[in-house]
């Protein structure tokens, strides 16, 4: 454990100087008792990952464990799929790298997401039309009540978009060690997106590799999203609304160019069109903003703090409310 109070500005993508009482380093499972022992004895615990998706709106009282559990292992492999085990503080993109160069296929789509891979199947992160879930095989998890390694299979992870049970039953009730993923020899590569289609014949490819396509998602996220080491944000920071047939009916009738995509449980909203609709592009309050080039993504632009960014999510918020009646929900982790 280390000495209090602890500065948690490198440990956010946001950038936020704020302190937390106590922090430990989970670098091994051997400690995992240890840091068990430690969590009953605090007001409040967190585990952290890479903080690209927590928004810090006070000092954290409490104790902090940042999962520094590293490793990537074979685990069983057959013709036609190869299971790796990663251990949760992998970083996600050094994951993706290791299949892309083995030509392993499944994740590629998911380049330069920051981030842990033990974060992944919490808000079972996704982009470029593929979700983590899809090459899930399973997660291990440390109950700190019963101090019990556990595994769950995929469909025991319940995944939905951005949603799985670690945000829900087992809030604050485990630390997620390690996931086994389970990639694919022959992958069926998923082009369809697309902006990938279009970046593809910019570099001039028409029989793209895994590595192709990897690195064209790699060039569009560049090209769009602001570098976290260089401006401080957390990604998207509002989910992609759902609304009913009934209502998307309405709506369309009144905006005939809204952005939407079809989904299992109605009709899926383009969050960043309807906040650019608002005219909300570029707007800023105090030191946050919202990204010039994509709206869907709050940046810290000029010494924010975690109150600043909370006060302009809200404005967007209410803003889109007022305009088309959709409730845009919050992605990152509001703390
Ligand atoms: C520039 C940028 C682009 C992004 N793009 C995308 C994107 O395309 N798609 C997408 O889905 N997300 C995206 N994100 C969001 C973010 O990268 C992901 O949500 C990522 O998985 C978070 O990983 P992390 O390790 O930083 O988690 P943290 O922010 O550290 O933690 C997130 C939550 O998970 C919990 N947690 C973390 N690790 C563990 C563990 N081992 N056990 C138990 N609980 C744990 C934390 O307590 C917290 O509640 C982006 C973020 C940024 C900054």
């Amino acid at each position: 454990m280390l000495a209090y109070p602890f500065s948690l500005a490198l440990f956010n993508t946001f950038k936020l100087d704020v302190n937390c009482n106590s922090f430990i380093s989970l670098d091994n499972i051997n400690q995992l008792s240890e840091v068990s022992s430690a969590i009953k004895k605090a007001p409040q615990h967190l585990i952290l990952g890479g903080g690209s998706n927590i928004l810090f709106t006070k000092n954290y009282d409490g104790l902090v464990i940042k999962n520094n559990l590293k490793g990537i292992t074979l685990i069983n492999e057959d013709t036609q799929h190869i299971y790796l085990q990663a251990m949760a503080g992998e970083w996600w993109q050094d994951f993706v790298l290791h299949c892309v160069n083995n030509n392993y296929g499944g994740v590629e789509n998911l380049s330069l997401i920051p981030g842990t891979v033990g974060a992944t199947p919490i808000q079972n992160i996704g982009a470029y039309g593929v979700e983590v879930k899809n090459t899930i095989h399973s997660v291990t998890f440390f109950d700190i009540e019963t101090e019990q390694l556990h595994t769950y299979t995929n469909a025991q992870c319940e995944f939905g978009y951005r949603e799985s049970i670690f945000k829900h039953t087992l809030k604050n009730k485990i630390i997620i060690t390690a996931v086994v993923f389970k990639l694919t020899k022959h992958p069926q590569l998923n082009t369809k997106y697309g902006v990938i289609a279009e970046q593809l014949i910019a570099m001039h490819i028409t029989t793209p590799t895994i590595k192709d396509v990897s690195d064209a998602v790699i060039a569009i996220r560049q090209s769009k999203l602001p570098n976290p080491a260089i401006t401080g944000n957390a990604g998207s920071f509002f989910k992609n609304p759902v609304v009913t047939h009934a209502v998307f009916d309405t709506l369309i009738t009144t905006h005939p160019t809204l952005s939407h995509y079809a989904d299992v449980k109605g009709v899926k909203l383009a969050a960043g069109w309807l906040i650019e609709q608002c005219g909300l592009k570029g707007y800023t309050h105090n030191g946050a903003a919202v990204h010039s080039k994509q709206a869907l993504v709050l940046i810290n632009a000029n010494n924010a703090t975690g109150t600043d960014v909370l006060a302009l999510a809200t404005h967007v918020q209410q803003t889109v409310y007022a305009k088309f009646g959709v409730q845009l929900e919050m992605e990152v982790n509001v703390l």
